[in-house]
């Protein structure tokens, strides 16, 4: 039988609980409930899910010092783990990736985003490597050959817009705030403002073209790269003033 991904569902309103749950199984998931922070530590001492969806705001001990807890512990620190937020508190999402989480869900969202969210983070587990080359999407960098191809067409960038998209393409889907791109792209030694990111980041757009889209900004947290198109590429690509 196929083996379904077990989901840990960490979230104390049991209408919301419920209703995830019921949405996980339909999409071919194994979701497992817990209501607080002690029924969670529980369900991962029993046995260890392939993703942990977890709520902020928890009584007792926060989804936050849960994500922290957990990323330290040696058992389930390579566990993906997504957060579950209230709109519109960014620096939330700044302090939960912080923790260590992989990825946010700004409530309320839909099943198809939660879904596709929680396949992504599955993916990003095991990008498609193959010696030196990382492809996502259609976007394949081969470091061997300092190449890159969209869709079999070769594109051309410059030296920090290369050394960035081989980091995004090794860590995809997963939201990298400016402080860590600095010090893994260009190295904590260096004193760079964070604005320099955004700069680089706006370079390597333009000369993805179409996918440059996949670069995504994600709003008071940082960037990510997905392999999850837009479904209006129309709207997409259109030039950045
Ligand atoms: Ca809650």
């Amino acid at each position: 039988m196929k083996h379904l991904p077990r989901v840990l569902i960490v979230e104390d309103e049991p209408a919301i609980a419920e209703l995830i749950q019921v949405n996980l199984k339909h999409g071919g998931f194994t979701p497992v409930l817990a209501y607080d922070s002690v029924a969670a530590q529980r369900e991962l001492d029993a046995e260890l899910p392939d993703v942990i969806l977890l709520d902020w705001m928890l009584p007792g001990q926060s989804g936050l010092s849960l994500a922290r807890h957990w990323r330290k512990q040696e058992r389930t620190k390579g566990i993906p783990i997504l957060m579950l937020t209230a709109r519109g508190d960014e620096p939330d999402k700044v302090a939960g990736l912080d923790a260590g989480a992989d990825d946010y869900i700004t409530k309320p969202f839909s099943t198809q985003e939660l879904l596709a969210r929680i396949r992504a983070v599955l993916r990003r587990r095991a990008p498609e490597t193959q010696g030196d080359s990382v492809t996502v999407g259609g976007l394949t960098l081969d470091a061997a050959t300092h190449r890159i191809a969209w869709q079999g067409q070769e594109l051309r960038l410059g030296p920090t817009e290369f050394k960035l998209l081989h980091y995004l393409l090794k860590h995809p889907e997963r939201v990298h705030s400016r402080a860590s791109l600095l010090d893994k792209v260009w190295g904590d030694h260096v004193f760079i403002e964070e604005r320099t990111v955004d700069v680089h980041v706006k370079r390597l757009r333009e000369a993805l073209g179409t996918a440059g889209a996949m670069v995504e900004t994600v709003r008071g947290a940082g960037y990510r790269l997905t392999g999850i198109l837009a479904k209006t590429p129309a709207a997409a690509t259109s030039p950045e003033p």
